[in-house]
């Protein structure tokens, strides 16, 4: 769903278009492609797609051997980043401030349909209209990939081919249906229109939002910003309810706390003397909600109290600092004022050496999450448990000095 700020691995178009040539005359000899082919036109068939439809998407195609997360013998898997995101790389301030102001523009031009979004499925225009600026920079950012060529690749040749087969699957009813045309354009991962929809998204949750008997997610921005709203509404969204607010955190609060399994009514957070930075505000009926904090950098960067509407944000994307982004976009359309905490610039640190910090801390049992080499809150966590078990300073991140730590503790 996410497709800018995702960063791709470059590969020369000299390069791609090789082990294209090589790779798929390969591969459209490959019996394997041929038995998974029939096997793709049985299951198609049990879900209604015609001969007509499968034999005009899949005749002469050709796998794109440029997309990312593909696993093809004889070449390394594309990694995602060599080097961890960290949260002020991710949340750019003259991006987002960028965004706000092109955010407030929408928000005044669309008014009559926000407003009868809002009526409708509880969403806000401007969560709304950040959503669409996130997705796609409000349509701006091209769309790269033939929808059902990168499926059809996912689903043959990627990390993932349960998940791809079966967006491909529906893709394809789409296709017959009229929903999206054969040669649809979207992202490496065949999601396409404003708010970078799956077809599987299509299928649940796309609406008309113009009223004209109609659903067009590329053109016509109010069905991309009510299928949207649909689509948090569906997720949980609490009517009137904010995701949450930067705080400002005291000393005496440990940065171990900040774990989505610590959860408290928020009226408690207050009392252990967090309060809204400047700009936030807290009436008295969100006091009983119940909220978690959040520390994307540790102890080094703005920490946030988030309520129950953040985690519908994050299953639009589960991470973070995505939902952190669209919240504060959509914070900053209605006029609140920028993070009031900065972010400390920190030394880089590698996807690699995040799996190894994982691995060793798992061999302490201080670590039982899925050794990924993400920067996760788990991960923050159990780094600032095992920092307060050897009286280290416990700051919740980490650091050449905690992984040389573990190793020669590892090594024991
Ligand atoms: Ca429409």
């Amino acid at each position: 769903m996410m497709t800018w700020i995702t960063p791709r691995t470059p590969i020369s178009i000299a390069a791609a278009a090789l082990i294209l040539v090589v790779f798929s005359s390969a591969v459209r000899a490959d019996a394997d492609f041929e038995l998974w082919l029939k096997q793709l036109w049985l299951d198609a068939q049990v879900r209604g797609v015609s001969q007509a439809t499968f034999n005009g998407a899949m005749t002469g195609l050709q796998l794109d051997l440029s997309l990312p997360d593909l696993v093809i013998p004889g070449r390394t898997l594309k990694e995602q980043a060599e080097f961890v995101k960290f949260p002020a790389d991710y949340l750019p301030e003259q991006q987002l401030s960028e965004l706000a102001k092109a955010g407030r523009r929408h928000l005044l031009f669309y008014k009559g349909t926000l407003q009868k979004i809002e009526a409708e499925y509880g969403v806000p225009g401007n969560i709304a209209i950040a959503v669409w600026g996130r997705e796609t920079d409000y349509g701006a950012e091209r769309q790269r990939h033939n929808v059902i060529r990168s499926l059809a690749t996912q689903a043959y040749l990627g990390r993932r081919k349960d998940m791809f087969r079966d967006e491909l699957l529906i893709a394809l009813k789409l296709v017959q249906s009229g929903t999206i045309r054969m040669d649809a354009m979207g992202s490496w991962s065949g999601a396409m229109g404003q708010t970078q929809f799956e077809p599987s998204d299509f299928e649940k949750f796309a609406v008309d939002g113009d009223g004209d008997g109609k659903i067009d997610l590329s053109n016509s921005i109010p069905d991309a910003l009510a299928s949207a709203a649909k689509q948090l509404r569906d997720y949980g969204w609490k009517r009137g309810k904010q995701w949450g607010f930067e705080v400002r955190v005291p000393q005496g609060i440990n940065c171990i706390e900040a774990s989505p399994d610590v959860k408290r009514p928020l009226a408690d957070w207050l009392d252990l003397g967090l309060i809204p930075a400047s700009g936030g505000a807290i009436s008295k009926d969100m006091l009983d909600d119940q909220a978690s904090l959040v520390l994307p950098a540790g102890t080094y960067g703005p920490g946030f109290l988030v309520l129950e509407n953040f985690q519908v944000l994050r299953r639009y994307n589960a991470s973070d600092l995505y939902a952190i982004f669209v919240g504060h976009l959509a914070d900053l359309i209605a006029g609140s004022p920028a993070f009031e905490r900065a972010w400390t610039k920190l030394p880089p640190f590698s996807n690699r050496d995040i799996e190894e910090t994982q691995k060793l801390l798992s061999n302490k049992k201080y670590y039982s999450d899925t050794v990924d080499g993400r920067l996760g809150s788990v991960t923050r966590r159990a780094i600032g448990q095992y920092q307060k078990a050897i009286n280290m300073r416990i700051d919740c991140w980490p650091s050449r000095a905690l992984l040389e730590q573990l190793q020669r503790s590892d090594r024991r």
